[in-house]
């Protein structure tokens, strides 16, 4: 079941998500430490980003160095939850390309419904990378993944905080060549498609409109 999964664990994200799944932190506190947790879990999901040797003058002399060979990149957030992983993911890549998709989840169905959808046109030339913090069903990361391979990408990596085995089975079931990358796998879904124990409704606690 992990294949194509990679639980980015470290301390730090171990002690940050905790913070995080308490319902006594605060919002404002909520989104630094999701802004904290994306920087960390940014750095190992872009590891493989090819660099190329470039010539440069220290202080003292030339040498050959190593910078990113600009691979481009698109992060494709899915409104709203999503944008709470951009800020940090766009301090480590300045010059990523950001996409949105906006999809609600059905009450009754739990079914993805679109609402909205800006991508820039060149996703079949980037790494794209799809930010939701919570994959639970898996319908709104399977949505989100059908639409950028609309646009031809195929190079794609889905990045959550926490994932659900059911929501991991149906991306993989669905598109095998994803990468997903999660903080951690939980239990389960509740019966309106949250996850346990998780941290609660993403959005709410990022916006704090509850
Ligand atoms: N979306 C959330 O914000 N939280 C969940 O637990 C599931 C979906």
């Amino acid at each position: 079941m992990t294949n194509n999964v990679q639980i980015v664990d470290h301390p730090l994200i171990r002690h940050k998500l905790a913070i995080l799944r308490d319902k006594n932190t605060s919002t404002n506190e909520f989104r630094d430490l999701l802004r904290e947790v994306s920087l960390l879990m940014g750095y190992e999901l872009l590891r493989d980003l090819p660099t190329e040797e470039v010539e440069i003058e220290t202080p003292l002399e030339k040498t050959k160095a190593q910078m990113l060979a600009g691979k481009k990149l698109c992060i494709v957030s899915i409104l709203r939850a999503g944008n709470g992983f951009l800020d940090g993911l766009l301090e480590l890549v300045p010059s990523a390309r950001v996409g949105h998709i906006g999809l609600y989840r059905d009450p009754e169905t739990l079914i993805a419904v679109e609402y909205y959808l800006k991508f820039p046109d060149d996703l079949e030339t980037r790494q794209v990378i799809i930010v939701d913090p919570m994959l639970a069903t898996g319908h709104s990361a399977v949505a989100a993944i059908d639409r950028v391979k609309d646009q031809d990408a195929t190079d794609i990596k889905f990045l959550c905080l926490v994932a659900s085995p059911e929501g991991i089975a149906t991306v993989q079931d669905a598109h095998p060549d994803v990468q997903i990358y999660t903080a951690a796998i939980d239990r389960e879904l509740n019966d309106h498609g949250y996850i346990l124990p998780g941290i609660g409704d993403a959005g709410d606690r990022i916006f704090g409109t509850k």
